[in-house]
């Protein structure tokens, strides 16, 4: 965690690469990025989120608005009917703001546990674990866990990290794995972990063995 910190300095809140301004308009992004980059994302959601401020404007959109307006992002019809039928839930169900419960946020149409998280952490500063893909992989690759299912991943780095810890050490997990630890070709030389990392594939300088 220490050297995550010094690597990564920030909170979660401050790291998220997500632009928003409310709650709600952080959950509305975090749908969106599903299978792009948040910089993807952000290009979108400035027009959408002047269209569509609030939850009570966006449960009244007509879909083919929304697919239009969000269409770069891909897999744009199923995040359309997921993102106006979330903002209609939170009418429905929350008085239009976003609950901070897990149990309430996971209620939520295109709101899975990993998103749910991502909300807690950044939006609410509240203690929250995202197990996205990054975050599972590096878990594995340090030996934190031999689970391959992301919840069961949460659960086990949720009994070694201080609650405390959860949120700003998942974040500056996921920005290890983007930018060195990366899925095909993890850049082992260069990492902070390398030193005791089970799965470096180069040993540092200073691990190998002295020349005779
Ligand atoms: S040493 Fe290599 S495998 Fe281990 S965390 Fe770093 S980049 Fe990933």
């Amino acid at each position: 965690m220490a050297r995550l910190a010094e690597a990564y300095p920030g909170t979660a809140k401050e790291l998220c690469a997500l632009d928003y301004e409310t709650p709600f308009q952080l959950v509305v992004a975090t749908i969106l990025s599903a299978q792009t980059t948040d910089v993807q994302v952000n290009l979108v959601t400035p027009a959408l989120f002047a269209a569509y401020p609030d939850a009570p404007a966006l449960a009244g959109a007509n879909l083919a608005d929304i697919e239009e307006l969000i269409h770069s992002t891909g897999f744009f019809r199923a995040k359309s009917k997921s993102i106006v039928a979330m903002a209609a839930a939170l009418v429905d169900r929350f008085g239009g703001e976003v609950p901070t419960a897990i149990g309430d946020l996971t209620t939520l149409p295109g709101v899975g546990r990993k998103t749910a998280n991502v909300i807690r952490s950044v939006a609410f500063d509240l203690p929250g674990l995202p197990v996205d893909t990054h975050v599972l992989r590096l878990s594995r690759r340090l030996g934190l866990t031999e689970q391959t299912d992301p919840v069961r991943v949460e659960r086990d780095l949720a009994a070694l990290w201080p609650r405390r810890d959860w949120s700003d050490t998942s974040m500056r997990l996921i920005y290890h794995g983007r930018q060195v630890c990366t899925a095909r070709a993890p850049r082992c030389a260069e990492c902070i972990f390398a030193g005791w990392c089970p799965s470096a594939r180069v040993r540092p300088p200073a691990a190998r063995p002295a020349a005779r």
